[in-house]
């Protein structure tokens, strides 16, 4: 049961819920009400997963677009459904199908790995799909000779270049949230906490990763949390996270590196508008199945390497 969450509307929630066959998903970015009615909780990669094998009918997303999109190109046999239309990534609204394709007639013989953070109609331009949690894997996983085009995270791209070394070409997309997360703040809470880890997220910017003790995806961080042996890490990403970390390892210390690494359209999403999304049945959201059909070939070749 939610610390926050009011009692009735939870209850209301699970049981229409229960009614109409739903799973509900939440991103580790969620609201800490969000994540505790959760289902599942977890990153792009362990959610979309878990949309591929759920045997529920409905999915209530509670993420952004594209994480939506993703599990309809993976179950479109199921209705997915977003609590919120507004709830978009500004960072994957930064490249679109147009400018993908303009940059790979200026690069025709090259491999585009997409972050997962993209719309369905980028993915279906591009060859394979990447996340945080596997970037590293994905770029690897391509001969050593080919030309990589990497949309639409500078970030996280620059730092699988340094990790695999290889070069990528970059599209000069961001998060608007993690570009908030500043060395300058890391450097101040390690005097103050000299024996915290600091622990972030590839989505940041190059100065940060690289006096990070691990850079990792937001399950990696609470993998790290749960599993090290550390009581103090200072956390690099969005703030949604220090809610699961907290809840799993109430006996550790987690210092966010800073409160003003919120993502908005995360926070679009309550306890309310999860109620009012399996009442209306909606917001669908159905990616067209030529479009998805192009999509799932870039998503199944990121999780068949998932599954090597
Ligand atoms: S945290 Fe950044 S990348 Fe994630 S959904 Fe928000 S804007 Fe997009």
């Amino acid at each position: 049961m939610t610390e926050h969450g009011d009692t009735r509307l939870v209850d209301k929630i699970l049981k229409l819920k229960q009614k109409r066959n739903a799973v509900i998903l939440a991103h580790n970015y969620q609201l800490g009400e969000v994540q505790d009615i959760a289902d599942y909780s977890g990153d792009s990669l362990d959610l979309s997963q878990k949309a591929a094998k759920t045997d529920a009918d409905v999915i209530v997303f509670c993420g952004v677009h594209f994480m939506a999109e993703t599990a309809s190109i993976l179950c479109p046999e199921k209705k997915v459904l977003l609590p919120d239309l507004h709830a978009g990534c500004p960072m994957a609204d930064m490249i679109t199908p147009d400018k993908l394709r303009k940059m790979k007639k200026e690069h025709p013989k090259a491999t585009v790995v997409c972050y997962v953070n993209t719309s369905a109609e980028v993915k279906a331009e591009s060859d394979i799909c990447c996340t945080s949690a596997n970037a590293i894997e994905v770029v690897q996983s391509l001969p050593e000779a080919t030309e990589i085009l990497f949309v639409p995270d500078q970030y996280l791209g620059q730092y699988v270049s340094t990790k695999t070394g290889r070069p990528l070409i970059l599209w000069p997309g961001f998060c608007p949230t993690h570009v908030r997360i500043l060395a300058s703040d890391i450097l101040r809470l390690k005097e103050e906490y000299p024996k915290a880890k600091v622990v972030v997220h590839p989505e940041c910017r190059p100065d940060v990763t690289e006096i990070a003790d691990a850079v990792l995806s937001t399950s990696g961080i609470c993998k790290y949390a749960r599993e090290s042996p550390e009581t103090e890490m200072i956390v690099g990403t969005e703030i949604g996270i220090l809610h699961r970390l907290r809840k799993e390892s109430p006996q550790k210390r987690f210092i966010p590196v800073s409160e003003q690494a919120v993502c908005p359209r995360m926070k679009l999403i309550t306890l309310e508008t999860v109620l009012w999304t399996l009442e209306e049945m909606a917001h669908e959201v159905k990616v067209p199945e030529k479009i998805r059909v192009r999509a799932k070939s870039a998503v199944d070749k990121m999780l068949q390497i998932g599954s090597k």
